[in-house]
């Protein structure tokens, strides 16, 4: 832990690079639209403990950052660099939706650069200054107490003295019939994860924004054709993006025209029966695969009813600062966003939340003493101490064959490099082979091996298996947190 920090000063000059106005806001001034703001006297009367026996909690940090995509790394760069005891629980899927794109062109400074290099450029800058990361999902937020109470999956307690939440969006659904029946079996959210299951086939993209464009740019190189299936009669996708769509006899745009089902042969989609929102004219359009691209539902749903959000689930936050409903909790990115939704503004919205983190902190006692209290108390990171994996890696259908018939039971994770929400996955399966001696666990890469994923009819991923003398008993096809994962291999058993 960095026990030597000059936080004081450092505070003083991140908050005096942004000028006077912030300057006067971070030491003196209060939001007094906020219901929670008022004097410090009475601010102080709200937290029930003094801020000088904070030493007394374990687990402490100063600041908590929950998500890992542009706006919460942004965060963590600027707190740690302000000297700020940072940790980011990274989340289900950490990078975010950056992970999920290919080449991003309007990241500022980077022409073009692919989306989760961009990420691993923030994350190293982070770290660099110290930030921690912990690879687990938080689960519960008592905001009525302070220092905030935050529980996270693996059975973490921390004490954290300001969060931010940057927990982002996740992709909208079409909630119509065979949309769940087909998911991730011809159904997907995730072209860069599934395009090359896709290889010489027909698909649909549903949408008619940024996220679409990209879609189909994705499939492109892989499918024999894409239908762009767009509910109004325009794009909504910037015109930069629209170019991309010109000039491929592979791409046909139909505008008005939306899905009412998916329909597939109990296996796998074959076809969707599309309307048109003008004639009203419905058909049967035969299909390979579904990619939805119709926006996102912010990650709000463990602070409902804790801090005001918007009719659509968007914590509200009060400009020009990131600060919550609640004094100490601050949001950025998607998860307050609902307008611009732009990787350079959530970044930029994660360094105002650091800066406004680190004025709370300033306007309730914190200093160099608790800081270094704070520091130099006990490491909550040893519940994560790493041990050897126990994880088979299976390259060919004759080592696969072998494996299933020779152990009782086998779990098999079928995964690349470049799906993040399989890679994250990834040390929790680790973890778990750990801790499961009598499960065989084991991984294929289909970058590496794509004819076994093909002979095992693999056709999207992330994709778990779970073999019982020979036979297969159960599948997954979506990311699952530690405890999920074990919850499904223990089903299974
Ligand atoms: P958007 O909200 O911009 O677009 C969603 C699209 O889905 C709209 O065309 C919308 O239609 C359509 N839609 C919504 N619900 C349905 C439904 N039930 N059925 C059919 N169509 C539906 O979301 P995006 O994810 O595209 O973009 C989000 C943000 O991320 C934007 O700010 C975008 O600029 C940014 N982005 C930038 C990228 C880049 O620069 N490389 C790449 C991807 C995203 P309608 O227009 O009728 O509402």
């Amino acid at each position: 832990m960095n026990s030597n920090r000059k936080f004081w000063g450092l505070i003083a000059c991140g908050v005096i690079s942004l000028g006077v106005v912030i300057l006067s806001s971070c030491w003196s001034v209060r939001d007094s639209s906020l219901p929670h703001s008022s004097s410090a006297s009475a601010v102080s009367a709200e937290f029930p403990i003094d801020i000088q026996t904070i030493a007394h909690y374990s687990n402490v940090v100063d600041v908590l950052i929950i998500g890992s995509g542009p706006a919460g790394l942004s965060a963590a760069e600027y707190c740690a660099r302000n000297k700020l005891k940072t940790v980011v629980i990274e989340g289900i899927n950490p990078g975010g939706q950056l992970m999920r794109t290919s080449y991003v062109e309007n990241w500022p400074g980077a022409p073009r650069a692919l989306g989760a290099d961009i990420i691993e450029a923030l994350h190293n800058q982070a770290a660099q200054f110290g930030a921690e990361f912990i690879s687990d999902i938080v689960t519960e937020v008592n905001v009525a107490a302070w220092p905030f109470v935050v529980t996270t999956e693996s059975g973490l307690v921390i004490h954290a003295l300001s969060i931010i939440i940057a927990t982002g969006a996740n992709p909208r659904t079409l909630g119509v019939e065979g949309e769940q029946r087909y998911w991730a079996a011809g159904v997907s959210t995730c072209a860069i994860c599934d395009a090359a299951f896709y290889e010489g086939k027909n698909v649909i993209v549903v949408g008619g924004g940024d996220s679409a464009v990209e879609e189909t740019m994705q499939l492109l190189p892989h499918v024999a054709h894409v239908t762009l299936l767009v509910r109004k009669k325009y794009l909504r996708a910037a015109p930069s993006m629209q170019e991309r769509l010109e000039g491929s006899d592979k791409i046909t745009v139909i505008y008005n025209t939306e899905i009412e089902k998916i329909l597939g042969d109990e296996s796998h989609v074959n076809a969707v029966q599309i309307y048109n929102n003008i004639s009203g004219e419905t058909q049967q359009l035969p299909i390979d695969g579904v990619f939805l691209a119709i926006g996102h539902i912010p990650n709000t749903s463990i602070f409902k009813n804790k801090l005001a959000m918007d009719e659509e689930g968007y914590i509200v936050v009060h400009p020009p600062s990131q600060k919550t409903s609640i004094p100490g909790i601050f949001a950025a990115g998607d998860v307050e966003d609902r307008h611009y939704r732009q990787a350079g503004v959530a970044a930029g919205s994660g360094i105002k939340a650091a800066l406004d983190a680190a004025a709370f902190l300033t306007e309730h006692g914190f200093n160099e003493s608790i800081a270094t209290q704070i520091d130099d108390a006990d490491a909550y990171l040893d519940v994560h101490a790493d041990e050897p994996a126990a994880v088979t890696m299976i390259d060919s259908s004759a080592a696969f064959n072998a494996l299933i018939a020779e152990n009782d039971i086998v779990i098999v994770d079928f995964y690349a490099h470049y799906c993040s929400s399989c890679m994250a996955m990834m040390p929790r399966y680790a973890a778990l082979s750990r801790t499961m001696p009598s499960v065989i666990f084991a991984k294929v890469d289909i970058e590496k091996s794509p004819q076994l994923a093909k002979d095992l009819n693999v056709r999207s991923i992330p994709h778990l298996r779970i073999y019982k003398k020979g036979q297969l008993v159960s599948s997954s096809n979506r990311p699952m947190s530690k405890k999920e994962l074990a919850t499904f291999i223990k089903a299974a058993l």
